[in-house]
């Protein structure tokens, strides 16, 4: 089969047998992959620390012919993000990332946005350390590149203006609610500035983190809506989630 090459990161990794290893990776333009790199974890010519999670490579392989697993054939190394590595909380961060993205980008081919927003998110953790800037930046942008975006600076039931504070939001109605359309008692409520504020980042580049700050309102605000589209959208719990969660709770 024709041998294939592009940049990829990896997902995650489970070990199969006496030394083989089965590999999630993402690429820009052939969106999930998953292949099998036999001797992995014993060839450290071929594939050396490079089939680890949050690695950014350029995979080489090639298609089985009955169409099953890809055959890995050998990696360059391009980054480890070490950094992402000695530190708990970052690794929990970007382990959680690397599963939404598998499982909100699923079967679709192709998505080089979203690939560049996951280098710069594992770049910037492996850079910084874990953030509650850096997760709310990478889910908002994720949310908006798949094509889940909520309506938030109109109401998603009327499209009309939303002039009050606070404004009510309903992932499973479509986002922010004016006044008119609200339920008496909405669970989830924030301010026109978070809106804006939220709205503002998705005028960002998808790789800006470092260069943006967000006030502890729109971190709270924001994090608490955008985490609910978010859920709003996932056939399954996403296991780094609820690590993410165990690891932060006091
Ligand atoms: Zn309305």
């Amino acid at each position: 089969m024709q041998p294939q090459v592009s940049d990829a990161i990896i997902l995650r990794h489970v070990d199969y047998g006496e030394a083989d290893r089965i590999v999630t990776f993402f690429t820009p333009d052939h969106g999930l992959c998953k292949g099998f790199a036999r001797a992995a974890r014993k060839s450290r010519k071929r594939f050396g620390p490079g089939l680890e999670s949050f690695a950014k490579v350029r995979m080489h392989w090639s298609a089985s012919a009955s169409g099953g697993l890809l055959t890995l054939r050998e990696i360059d190394l391009l980054d480890l993000h070490v950094g992402i590595r000695s530190d708990l909380d970052a690794i929990a961060l970007a382990g959680y990332g690397c599963e939404l993205v598998e499982e909100m980008v699923g079967d679709d081919p192709g998505h080089p946005q979203i690939y560049r927003l996951l280098e710069a998110f594992l770049g910037e953790l492996a850079a910084k350390g874990s953030s509650a800037s850096a997760r709310l930046l990478f889910e908002l942008r994720l949310l908006d590149d798949i094509g889940y975006l909520p309506h938030l600076l109109h109401c998603s039931d009327c499209f009309g203006p939303l002039s009050v504070d606070p404004v009510a939001f309903d992932p499973a109605r479509g986002g922010s609610l004016c006044h008119a359309c609200a339920p008496v008692l909405s669970k989830l409520l924030l301010s026109r500035a978070t809106l804006g504020s939220l709205s503002r980042i998705l005028r960002s580049p998808v790789t800006a983190f470092a260069e943006i700050h967000l006030g502890a309102t729109t971190l709270r605000e924001g994090g608490g809506v955008v985490q609910a589209a978010i859920q709003a959208h996932l056939r399954r719990p996403l296991r780094a989630l609820d690590f993410l969660q165990k690891i932060q709770s006091p």
